[in-house]
C-alpha cells in the first residue's frame, strides 16, 4: 500500500479539516455513490469488496446490510460503534481524532445505501476529545450541506447525532449500545431478532464499527478489485495493528490484512523492549486466547488466526516479555471482565467474580492444586450459556493461558505464591 487509507494523517497533515479532506479527494466517493449509483448498487460493491467487520467478529459488511427487510416501512438506522473499550486497542480513536472525515463519509454513503436517514455515533464516554472531534466535524461538514437536507442536490436527507457512553464495556456490544441509545440499561438482548430486524427503537437497524465505515468511501473510490487485491482474498483491505507491551516501538500500524504476527512486532513495533525474550502474545484483545512465541508465524486475517484456534479481534497484540506472571496477567484481565459484566446471566456475573477470586488466591500464594482445574471447569460451564459472548470473551482466554502456562499456575500452588516476584525478591548472591 502506497499511501495510508486509515491513519492518513501521516502521509497529509490535518486531514481531520473537511478543507483539507476535500482537497484530497475527501467526499468524492459520497458524490460519486449518491448521484450515479443506485443504494443497491453500493451495497453489491461493498459486498464484492468483502470488507469484513473490523470490530472483532468479521461479518461481511455488504451481506449484514443485505438483511435489513425488503418490505418495512419503519425507517432504517445506522449506528457507528465507537465505543472502543476492548483492552490493547485504540485504532478507532485514531481514525476518530486524525482522520474524522472518512469515518463520516463512510456513515453518508452507508446511510444511503441502507437508505437510513439517521445515524448514531455512540462513543464511548472517557473519548471525550474524540467526540468534539467528530461534533466539530460534523458542524463543519453540516455547513457544507454533506449532511443535513438535500444531500448533493439529489433529494437525500441525513442527519447524524453523536452520542456518548458512559464508560461501560458492555455498550460496545451491539444491542448494548442499542438499549444505552434509547436511554436504557445497556443489558444485552438475546439475539435473533438480530438488530437488522429489531434493532434502535424496535426499528431495522445496522450497527458497524469505526474502522469498518472508515474502509467504505475508499471502496466506492478506487473499487472493489482495488480493495481486494490488499491481503487475503478471504478477508482483505488495508488494516490497524495496534501494538502495546513489551515491545520498543508501541503504536498503531496500518498495513494489508494479513500480515505475519512475527512481522507487525518485530519489524514495525521494533521487536521485545531492552532485547528480552517473548513470553505471550494475546494478538486480538483480551477477548480471545493466547498465544506462544512459536504461534506468532500466523497471518493476521480472519481464516489464518481461526486455523490455529485464535482470533482476529480487533487486532489489538498486547506482548508480554519472559518477566511476565501470567498468573497475575491473567488476574488483570479476569478482574476486567468480571468489573465489566452486566450481571444479567449468573454463568457470567457468578463466573467471573469466581474466576478472579481463584487467581487472586492462586497469585497471593494461597491456591490449591485443585483450583487451577476448577478455573478450567467454571469456564467451560461458562461458555455458550449467557446472554452475549462477554462470558466466553473471559473464558476464552483463562483456558488459553491455562493450557498454554499450566506449569506457571502449578508454580503458584508449589511456592505459595508468585516465584517471578519471589525470585526478584532474593538478594543477589555474592
Ligand atoms: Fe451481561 Fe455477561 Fe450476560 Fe453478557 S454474558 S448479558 S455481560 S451477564
Amino acid at each position: 500500500m502506497a499511501e495510508n487509507v486509515l491513519l492518513r494523517h501521516e502521509d497529509v497533515p490535518d486531514i481531520h479539516k473537511l478543507d483539507v479532506y476535500l482537497a484530497h479527494d475527501g467526499y468524492v466517493a459520497a458524490r460519486k455513490a449518491l448521484t450515479t449509483l443506485k443504494p443497491e448498487e453500493v451495497t453489491a460493491l461493498v459486498k464484492e469488496s468483502n470488507l469484513r467487520g473490523r470490530g472483532g467478529a468479521g461479518f461481511p459488511a455488504g451481506v449484514k446490510w443485505g438483511f435489513l427487510p425488503k418490505d418495512s416501512d419503519k425507517p432504517v438506522y445506522l449506528c457507528c460503534n465507537a465505543d472502543e473499550s476492548e483492552p490493547g486497542t485504540f485504532k478507532d480513536r485514531a481514525i476518530i481524532e486524525k482522520n474524522t472525515h472518512i469515518l463520516l463519509e463512510g456513515i453518508l454513503i452507508t446511510c444511503y445505501a441502507i437508505n437510513a436517514h439517521m445515524a448514531y455515533i455512540y462513543i464511548r464516554g472517557e473519548f471525550a476529545y474524540g467526540a468534539k472531534c467528530l461534533e466539530r466535524a460534523l458542524a463543519e461538514a453540516y455547513d457544507q450541506g454533506l449532511f443535513g437536507k438535500d444531500i448533493f442536490g439529489t433529494g437525500f436527507d441525513l442527519e447524524v447525532y453523536v452520542h456518548r457512553g458512559a464508560g461501560a464495556y458492555i455498550c460496545g456490544e451491539e444491542t448494548g449500545l442499542i438499549q444505552s441509545i434509547e436511554g436504557k440499561r445497556a443489558y444485552p438482548r438475546i439475539k435473533p431478532p438480530f438488530p437488522a430486524v429489531y434493532g434502535l427503537f424496535g426499528c431495522p437497524t445496522i450497527v458497524n464499527n469505526v474502522e469498518t465505515l472508515a474502509c467504505v468511501s475508499s471502496i466506492i473510490k478506487n473499487g472493489p478489485d482495488w480493495f481486494r487485491s490488499i491481503g487475503p482474498e478471504s478477508g482483505p483491505g488495508p488494516k490497524i495493528y495496534g501494538v502495546s507491551g513489551h515491545v520498543e516501538q508501541p503504536g498503531m500500524f496500518e498495513l494489508p490484512m494479513g500480515m505475519p504476527l512475527r512481522e507487525v512486532i518485530y519489524d514495525y513495533a521494533g521487536g521485545i523492549k531492552d532485547g528480552k525474550q517473548l513470553k505471550a502474545v494475546m494478538p486480538a484483545g483480551s477477548s480471545f486466547p493466547v498465544l506462544t512465541p512459536d504461534e506468532i508465524d500466523v497471518h493476521m486475517d480472519f481464516d489464518s488466526m481461526r486455523a490455529i484456534g485464535a482470533f482476529l479481534g480487533t487486532a489489538g497484540i498486547i506482548v508480554m516479555d519472559e518477566d511476565t506472571c501470567m498468573v497475575r496477567a491473567l488476574e488483570i484481565i479476569d478482574r476486567f471482565y468480571h468489573h465489566e459484566s452486566c450481571g444479567q446471566c449468573s454463568p457470567c456475573r457468578e463466573g467471573t467474580g469466581w474466576l478472579h477470586k481463584l487467581l487472586v488466591r492462586l497469585e497471593e500464594g494461597n491456591g490449591k492444586a485443585e483450583d487451577i482445574d476448577l478455573i478450567d471447569r467454571i469456564c467451560t460451564n461458562m461458555m455458550g450459556n449467557t446472554v452475549c459472548v462477554l462470558a466466553d470473551a473471559a473464558a476464552m482466554p483463562t483456558q488459553s493461558y491455562l493450557t498454554k502456562f499450566r506449569a506457571e499456575f502449578v508454580a503458584h500452588v508449589t511456592a505459595g505464591g508468585c516465584p517471578l516476584k519471589k525470585a526478584a525478591a532474593q538478594p543477589e548472591a555474592a
